[in-house]
């Protein structure tokens, strides 16, 4: 019987990448609900193809241009619908494709109600890390990870039984499209600029930052709830070729790596078959034709994004929470020409020293955290920056 699927967020970069490799596996998937944020006429198209019984238009303005009737099909609108879907008793595997801290409380629902899930939106993770990994335990489900970083980490851990075995993990960085410009320079770059990543083809928010290497310091974090490992078992590497997607060192000295082509539609279908693997028409790796691989040191003084996540990462509680709130609103200001690339990481550090951190947060804390910091930096904008 095939897998039935969810996608949320199924417009989006991972989404159109997941219903393409879906598309293939008739047999072993089925596409049982998707959702849109606004991308309605996309949303329309994909429903055609894939035939779901329900779908969600989380902003409720938008539903209206939904034009599809159907007895066979649910429509609804508005963000809570998103978890009645994420909980729906025919699904078997929600993936979480939703971009920012709106996908946490879908994680939640699903998690609650049982289901796996396919772990996109790493947001959830950074915010609420350990609220969404008891969840999951609590109700004897699992996070599988899409980002290609631990989806990497996860296939390597797959010879170990015990985590004590495991002495660190590099999470390898492609080190953005700014990786050889120097610090003046940096003061300069441009909104396309920062959207050409080198290797990767992704939404506007993840591309910013790696750009910023914030991606790599919210990898770290993602990083160490899904594995439950240590900061200072989590070391970044930059690896511009990105054929390394991320290793595990051992106790021992071995080194397992997890090598592949750049093709984010590998992890996801990973995430959806495993632990089975299945035939794929995803480009392979020719080692006869690959450039050398290189790597380097990340730099934290011209990317102090990524210093600013292992901090909050060691402070704990609310701050990676608000670490991720102040980077989502400094990356929309940045995408809308509001502040200079340089200021989205002056706007976390701002955000970072205003915060008191609550350990042990709730989820309430959490959310009150997010919402606070968001509305701080409506009302304090300019001495922001
Ligand atoms: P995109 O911006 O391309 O897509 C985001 C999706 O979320 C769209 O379907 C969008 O709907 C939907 N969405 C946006 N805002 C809301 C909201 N408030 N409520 C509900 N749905 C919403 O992002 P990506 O696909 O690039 O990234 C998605 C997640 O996956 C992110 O967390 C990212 O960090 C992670 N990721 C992405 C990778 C990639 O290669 N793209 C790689 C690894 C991780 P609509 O388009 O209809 O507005």
């Amino acid at each position: 019987m095939p897998k039935r699927i969810a996608i949320l967020g199924a417009t989006g970069s991972i989404g159109v990448q997941a219903l393409e490799i879906i598309s293939k596996y008739p047999q072993y998937f089925e596409i049982v609900a998707l959702s849109a944020n606004e991308n309605v006429d996309l949303l329309t198209e994909q429903v055609n193809k894939f035939k779901p019984s329900y779908v969600v238009i989380a902003d409720e303005n938008k539903a209206n241009r939904f034009k599809i009737t159907t007895v066979n099909l649910k429509v609804d609108s508005g963000s809570k619908s998103l978890l009645n879907m994420a909980a729906l008793p025919e699904i078997d595997i929600v993936l979480n494709a939703i971009v920012g801290i709106a996908g946490l409380k879908p994680t939640l629902a699903a998690l609650e109600a049982s289901k796996d899930v396919a772990l996109a939106n790493k947001e959830s993770l950074v915010a609420a890390g350990s609220i969404v990994m008891d969840t999951a335990k609590r109700n004897g489900c699992h996070v599988i990870p899409v980002d290609s970083e631990h989806s990497a980490i996860y296939q390597c851990l797959l010879n170990s039984n015990d985590i004590k075995e495991i002495r660190k993990i590099y999470l390898t960085a492609s080190g953005g499209p700014f990786r050889e410009f120097d610090k003046s320079s940096l003061k300069s770059v441009t909104v396309e600029q920062a959207l050409k990543h080198p290797k990767w083809n992704m939404g506007k928010k993840i591309t910013v930052d790696s750009a910023t290497l914030m991606n790599k310091g919210l990898e770290v974090i993602e990083a160490r709830w899904l594995f439950g490992l240590l900061p200072e078992q989590i070391e970044v590497v930059i690896h511009p070729q990105s054929v390394i997607h991320s290793m595990v060192e051992y106790v021992d000295g071995s080194v397992i790596a997890q090598i592949a082509a750049t093709d984010m539609r590998l992890p996801i279908l990973y995430a959806l078959s495993q632990p089975q693997r299945l035939a794929s028409d995803i480009p392979k790796l020719n080692f006869f034709e690959i450039e050398p691989l290189t790597f380097e040191k990340p730099d934290f003084d011209r990317f102090p994004c990524l210093s600013f996540a292992y901090e909050a990462l060691s402070i704990g509680g609310t701050m990676p929470t608000v670490l991720n709130a102040a980077n989502e609103v400094a990356v929309e200001m940045f995408l809308n020409r509001e502040i200079t690339f340089e200021e989205i990481a002056k706007m976390v550090r701002k955000a970072m020293n205003f915060h008191s951190t609550i350990q042990n947060p709730n989820i309430y804390d959490i959310l009150d955290a997010d919402t606070t910091m968001r509305k701080f930096f409506n009302h304090r904008k300019d001495d922001l920056i």
